[in-house]
């Protein structure tokens, strides 16, 4: 299994010379499996990765700020979440997100310590 996380903003009119800037974070989970139990397996890795992105979601949706115009909003669209052009520079969000990403990976193995415990009979039943 792992993870692509496409990311869309857009700056949109709210009132009185205002702009949100609105974030979509697309998640999916690419898994590949050949038997049923194969797939019951990577699913036990999907509802680990998304238990840790509800967690995740609260730090992502900090970037959701209104602006007093469409300028200052554009700017931060960019350095939140598209990147300056050809600048180099991580967007913060993605940052956040690859961060995130990380710790998901991590917490993956220990699916697979558990399944492999029980494999080897190392649990005391
Ligand atoms: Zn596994």
């Amino acid at each position: 299994m792992y993870i692509r996380s496409p990311l869309r903003a857009t700056c949109d009119c709210v009132g009185d010379g205002k702009f949100k800037l609105s974030i979509a974070v697309d998640v999916r989970f690419v898994v590949s499996y050949s038997t049923p139990a194969n797939r019951m397996h990577e699913m036990e890795h999907v509802g680990v990765a998304l238990d840790y992105l509800g967690r995740a979601k609260p730090s992502w949706q900090k970037f959701e700020k209104t602006y007093s115009s469409l300028t200052e909003c554009d700017y931060y669209r960019q350095k939140y979440v598209t990147g300056f052009p050809n600048s180099g520079r991580i967007p913060d969000l993605r940052q956040e997100i690859d961060r995130t990403v990380d710790v998901i990976n991590s917490q993956q193995r220990t699916v697979d310590d558990f399944f492999q415990n029980i494999g080897h009979g190392r649990w005391p039943w």
